[in-house]
């Protein structure tokens, strides 16, 4: 294994999913919903692959589904991309980060990560030779996090050729405020950066707040690549259809990587994730408010097993201080935890390369059916 990847051999996910396999522990550890999407989205799936839609699709994607990509991106954040060279598909969101860090960023050249950042980031940063630069989210007042701008700035200078933002934020669920996103803004058009957005849960945010990319401030629609998937907002996190859109020579760049790495992928799918951009929005919505649901019964549950629970204003997850349960270290409880109660977390520090600030978190997911949140809940009470 290369220097560049030998950091990086296991994944936490791998870890405490097999963890949790080995002893039946519930798993509110790895992010993935456990009922399907939208049945309308998988007849059009199945009636795709009896159709014969099972070759290879177009390299940037099938046309239909660019054109949706487009006219969801225009009708909901008023953001103008041309499905042909503006828009391509990928195998999911991971393979668009990747391809783009291929892409752009030179051997030596750094990316600014936010941290805690999602685990696929410094590996692709790293594959391509990158040298990452964190940022950190500090714990502020109201139990939610907030940007470090100070920090921020200081990261940025002139070797600085990409920053990575995903928002609403996993592992924390914290979503951006105008604020920060101004000043990310800013930093990037001060030092010339582009920034690389990952809304994959830009469907779900809670409390009325709304998904404002960062592509709609001014000035950073001709910096921007913005990238997102089927998986978090139709509850199908194995399809792995993906996008970016953004200017045609960074998209360019991006399908020059990419036509490397899979070439094309998931063809009976694409027009599957066409039809659910177009009519299962209102589907969408509803899962948004189911989930919210399950963000204040998991977030009520935790709080009544004595955890400190943290706010959660988007995405899957809530993190919850172990301390005042005794515990210091949330990597350590998170490797006992299925064994002893039969609960599987993710520990927060492994997303940082600064973990003391987060050795006391533990992340967990409440994308799950209301019994096994009431099942983990319940099995979480017996920590004390
Ligand atoms: N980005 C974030 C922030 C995620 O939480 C995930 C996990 N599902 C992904 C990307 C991966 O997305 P995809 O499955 O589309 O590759
Ligand atoms: N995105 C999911 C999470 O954060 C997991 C994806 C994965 O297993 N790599 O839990």
């Amino acid at each position: 294994l290369t220097s560049r990847l030998r950091p990086f051999t296991s994944t936490i996910f791998a870890e405490i999913t097999e963890l949790a396999r080995r002893t039946g522990a519930v798993n509110l550890g790895q992010g993935f919903p456990d009922t399907d999407g939208p049945e309308g989205m998988l007849r059009v799936a199945q009636q795709a692959i009896a159709d014969g839609v099972n070759q290879y699709p177009p390299g940037a994607g099938a046309p239909e589904l660019r054109g949706a990509i487009a006219a969801h991106r225009r009708s909901r954040y008023d953001i103008e991309h041309d499905p042909e060279g503006e828009i391509l598909v990928t195998v999911g969101a991971t393979e668009a980060m990747s391809a783009a860090m291929l892409a752009l960023v030179e051997p030596g050249d750094e990316v600014v990560l936010i941290e805690p950042y999602y685990d696929a980031y410094p590996v692709a940063v790293a594959m391509a030779g990158g040298v990452r630069r964190t940022v950190p989210l500090t714990q502020g007042p109201d139990h939610r996090f907030v940007l470090d701008v100070d920090a921020l700035r200081a990261a940025v200078g002139p070797q600085t050729r990409a920053l990575v933002l995903n928002s609403p934020h996993n592992p924390t669920g914290t979503v951006f405020t105008d604020d920060e996103l101004a000043a990310i803004a800013d930093v990037c058009r001060e030092h010339d950066v582009i920034a690389i957005t990952d809304e994959v849960y830009e469907h779900l945010l809670f409390d009325g707040r709304k998904h404002k990319p960062l592509a709609t401030l001014p000035g950073m629609t001709e910096r921007t690549l913005s990238i997102s998937s089927v998986g978090k907002s139709f509850s199908a996190t194995g399809w792995k259809i993906g996008w970016v859109c953004g200017p045609r020579e960074l998209v360019a760049a991006v399908r020059a990587a990419k036509q490397f790495i899979t070439f094309v992928g998931g063809a009976p799918f694409q027009p599957a994730v066409a039809h659910a951009l177009q009519h299962e929005l209102d589907w969408a919505e509803q899962l948004r408010l189911d989930l919210q649901r399950k963000r204040d019964l998991l977030s009520s549950g935790l709080a009544e097993a004595g955890f400190d629970v943290l706010a959660s204003e988007g995405t899957y997850f809530i993190c919850a201080d172990v301390r005042p349960l005794g515990f210091s270290d949330g990597a350590q409880l998170c490797r006992e935890l299925p064994e002893r109660i039969g609960v599987a977390a993710i520990p927060v520090q492994v997303f940082c390369d600064h973990p003391d600030a987060t050795r006391h978190l533990v992340r967990f997911a409440f994308c799950k059916r209301d019994e096994v949140l009431d099942e983990a809940v319940e099995r979480l009470h017996k920590l004390r």
